[in-house]
């Protein structure tokens, strides 16, 4: 459920139709309903009622933006970061440091210096090495680093192959196998407090089983420690569920999620951590853009865009599906190839599509946008960075700028030896 709908012929996002924000702000933006994501984030909070003890870290590198980060903020959610940056990010709107957890397979020194420093609240560590570091980081200025251990339980999340994270020959987490060793061996080093393990396996889940696998196998592991005599008191459970792309999608809800942890949790006797992304983000936010012109083609007409694969990258990454919509349907439809204007093939959103007929200056946008839009974004082509607006009832702000290709430029200069 979102808040973009059609109002006197016209899509708006809450009470604001969307011609307005395009006529100042112009064309391609991004426009979030504060609304939305309030109601994502008591839908996910909701969802999780039944367990005894939850903390929910949004997963930040799904929607960074400030404005974002704070109508989460004060939801009461904590943070799910992966870079100094998002840490960063996610203590200026107003997150506290115990309430953030730093993700990640190449957290960095200079990062883990800077999160310990922070009093950040939890390390997911991705590697018995990393824990290592951290453990002499922390001794060092004296402190203890409260972490989880990241396993990777082996499942096929069924997603796509780009965002699946917990199989083996992923990248993330250590072996299922040589977990409980590695816990054992990290808990005896000063400066960390080993308090539970973590797992995230992919992105965009559209089936809880593998989940269930997973968090079964987690479960066990956590039994395995206890027996060994080590504490266990927090599980992540990391994030993942997917999102509607296409109307009509049928998908686990979040409350489906909810009662398979709870069925799968029970008894565990731990603090449940979540880490959702998408699922919050995602349908609060669509790309608008304009019709830069109606080109024929031998099969169907090119509907050529003003936004384009640098402003939302998923559909060349992921091969992933936006519907796309006019903003002012007249209630014809035809079929199209929708791309961008950027110099490579993959700059397509979609090809031979039914759609509401457009035309060159109409105004259309992406749906479900707010996941993995903006945050990807990019100058490629010397395209200006994309700006965000934040819609609440009749208001509206700009969030983030667009910034302009001479900005960039100013920032670039030629050397003397080439002067
Ligand atoms: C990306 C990521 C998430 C969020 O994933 P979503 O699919 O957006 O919910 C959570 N945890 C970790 C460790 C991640 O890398």
């Amino acid at each position: 459920m979102d808040h973009f709908e059609i109002v006197d012929g016209e899509l708006h996002a809450e009470q604001v139709p969307l011609s307005a924000i395009a006529r100042e702000v112009g064309t391609p933006v991004y426009v979030y309903s504060r609304a939305t994501l309030v109601r994502h984030a008591k839908v996910f909070r909701e969802a999780l009622s039944a367990l005894p003890k939850v903390h929910i870290a949004f997963a930040v590198k799904s929607n960074p933006n400030l404005a974002v980060l704070r109508v989460l903020a004060r939801e009461g959610y904590g943070a799910d970061v992966v870079s100094e940056g998002e840490m960063n990010r996610a203590l200026a709107a107003g997150i506290k440091p115990e309430d953030v957890v730093f993700s990640g397979v190449g957290k960095t020194r200079a990062e883990l210096i800077a999160a310990v420093r922070a009093g950040i609240g939890q390390f997911n560590l991705e590697s018995e090495e990393e824990g290592v570091e951290l453990s002499e980081i922390a001794a060092a200025l004296r402190t203890r680093a409260t972490c989880t251990l990241r396993v990777n339980p082996d499942v096929d999340a069924r997603t796509h192959a780009k965002i699946s994270t917990g199989k083996a020959e992923n990248k993330f987490g250590v072996a299922y196998d040589r977990a409980s060793g590695i816990y054992a061996r990290l808990s005896a080093l000063p400066g960390l407090e080993m308090r539970g393990l973590a797992v995230h396996i992919g992105s965009q889940i559209t089936d809880l089983e593998p989940s269930r696998q997973a968090f079964l196998k987690m479960g066990a592991l956590m039994n395995a420690l206890r027996v060994q005599g080590y504490t266990v008191s927090h599980m992540d459970l990391g994030g993942g569920l997917g999102v509607p792309y296409k109307a009509g999608d049928d998908l686990p809800t979040p409350a489906d999620y909810g009662r398979m942890v709870s069925e799968v949790a029970q008894g565990w006797g731990v603090t449940l951590m979540f880490e959702p992304g998408r699922v919050i983000t995602g349908n609060s936010g669509v790309l608008v853009t304009e019709v830069v012109r109606v080109k024929k083609g031998t099969g169907s007409p090119w509907v050529v865009v003003d936004a384009a694969m640098n402003d939302l990258a998923r559909p060349a990454m992921y091969d992933a599906w936006h519907d796309f919509a006019a903003v002012r349907p007249g209630g014809e439809t035809m079929t199209a190839n929708i791309v961008g204007p950027i110099c490579e093939s993959s700059d397509t959103f979609a090809l031979g599509r039914e759609i509401d007929a457009v035309k060159a200056g109409d105004l259309a946008v992406f749906r479900t946008a707010g996941a993995y839009g903006a945050t990807m974004a990019n100058t490629y082509n010397s395209r200006p960075l994309v700006p965000e607006v934040m819609v609440d009832g009749e208001r509206w702000a700009i969030v983030a700028n667009r910034i302009e290709p001479a900005t960039i430029l100013a920032a670039e200069q030629v050397p003397d030896w080439l002067a």
